[in-house]
């Protein structure tokens, strides 16, 4: 299991990940190397069923997970496992934990321990500072069986679009572009979709995750986009799109929402 990282960010529902968060546990202590996670040894039993000793669950205390926690958590992260191979750290609803919490946490990603991985799950990446996403990789499961719905002439036009965006003082002719979106037929609301996954995709290239990429045939813009932004600069450009998406939802000005979305864009840059 060397092709592990020492950090995850699983992204999508409490269950959802959840159950890929057991499994990896699994996968990393499985007794039959071969065939990990076989799900019938002692270990893999004892993981689905939460009982490993070397499985350690962080849930948030109230509405947050709080900077004591952490602590706690850190404290004993230098323990080696008790039997398997891995021991597994799990937090759930990591996007509760504290502004505090995340930073003392942050220490502990800089210096991965060995035997140690941490998995954090969440279904909203915006509440992580950035320097915790950038050091973890990104799973996200969120999208699972999400096929691109635009054509993709249409794609490439967009994709093309939004990498000018990426270069200060590069849209000279912004109102250009913000026409050529408002001009397109389909609806707003699934562009602005593939928009985030565009991102969302620059955000798994960023982490060098191997995790697939939803929009598989625009490698080469992907790649520039994360080539070109930071972390946090991607942070900011999804919760900006997410606003869009909400104006859209609330049948916003369609001119001002592309007019919005490219500005914001260009200005987190
Ligand atoms: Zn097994």
């Amino acid at each position: 299991m060397n092709n592990l990282s020492h950090a995850y960010i699983f992204l999508g529902t409490e269950e959802e990940t959840m159950v890929q968060a057991l499994k990896l546990a699994q996968t990393a202590n499985c007794e039959n190397r071969e065939l990990a996670p076989c799900g019938f040894c002692s270990t893999c039993q004892r993981i689905e069923s939460k009982v490993h000793p070397d499985l350690v669950n962080v849930y948030p205390d109230g509405a947050s997970i709080k900077i004591e926690q952490v602590r706690k958590l850190i404290l004993i992260l230098t323990e080696k496992p008790v039997e398997g191979t891995k021991k597994i750290y799990i937090l759930h609803e990591a996007h509760t934990m504290t502004l505090q919490a995340q930073n003392a946490l942050l220490k502990s990603l800089e210096d991965p321990i060995a035997e140690s991985i941490v998995i954090l799950l969440s279904n909203n990446l915006k509440q992580l500072i950035s320097t915790v996403v950038s050091r973890c990789q990104i799973r996200d499961f969120s999208k699972l069986g999400l096929k691109p719905t635009l054509p993709v002439s249409l794609r490439q036009k967009i994709a093309d679009i939004l990498l000018h965006t990426t270069q200060k003082g590069e849209i000279i002719e912004f109102g250009v572009y913000v026409k050529e979106l408002s001009d397109i037929d389909e609806r707003s609301e699934e562009i602005l979709e593939f928009v985030i996954s565009l991102y969302r995709d620059a955000l798994l290239v960023k982490t060098n995750s191997r995790a697939a990429l939803i929009n598989k045939d625009l490698e080469p813009v992907i790649y520039k986009l994360g080539s070109k932004l930071s972390v946090g600069t991607i942070l900011k450009a999804l919760d900006l799109i997410h606003e869009q998406l909400k104006a859209v939802k609330s049948r916003g000005n369609k001119n001002l929402i592309w007019y919005n979305l490219l500005m914001g864009l260009e200005e987190v840059v």
